[in-house]
């Protein structure tokens, strides 16, 4: 199951966009706004609290 490549959710089969760059690079996107955000707007996933990233560093740093 692939996931998404910026707030890394779990991709339901059938559903979600993959999207291949020039360079062979592969990114799977569960939304239009996870494209967006990540091709057009270049953002970091780490800034955004609705990414699964930023909640799990969050937990690590936390316990350490
Ligand atoms: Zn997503």
């Amino acid at each position: 199951m692939p996931t998404c490549s910026f707030c890394s959710k779990k991709i339901k089969s059938g559903t979600g966009k993959l999207f291949v760059q020039n360079s062979g690079r592969t990114f799977w996107f569960c939304s239009n706004k996870c494209e967006k955000n990540l091709l057009k707007l270049k953002r970091k996933p780490i800034k955004f609290k609705w990414t699964q990233e930023k909640k799990t560093k969050e937990k690590k740093e936390g316990s350490s």
